[in-house]
């Protein structure tokens, strides 16, 4: 499952969550303030697989460089 990165339109918070592709664009709530108000940003992985539906299965699709814990998730 890909990990996508949200802002939380009220307090700038910005926190990712590991999702189905299908639900990247659902509503999700800030974890800081419970705002709904929240905006989905775009990854870099993303930007980088323009025209494939291949979903991020090892570090290189994380945004971090594999600097996080989500390389150890997939
Ligand atoms: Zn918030």
């Amino acid at each position: 499952m890909p990990i996508y990165e949200y802002v939380c339109l009220d307090c700038s918070t910005v926190f990712d969550a590991l999702r189905p592709m299908a639900k990247a664009d659902a509503p999700i709530v800030c974890e800081d303030c419970e705002s709904e108000h929240t905006s989905r940003m775009l990854s870099v992985f993303f930007a980088h697989s323009e025209g494939r539906s291949v979903p991020a299965n090892n570090s290189a699709g994380c945004a971090c460089g594999g600097a996080c814990s989500c390389a150890s998730l997939n």
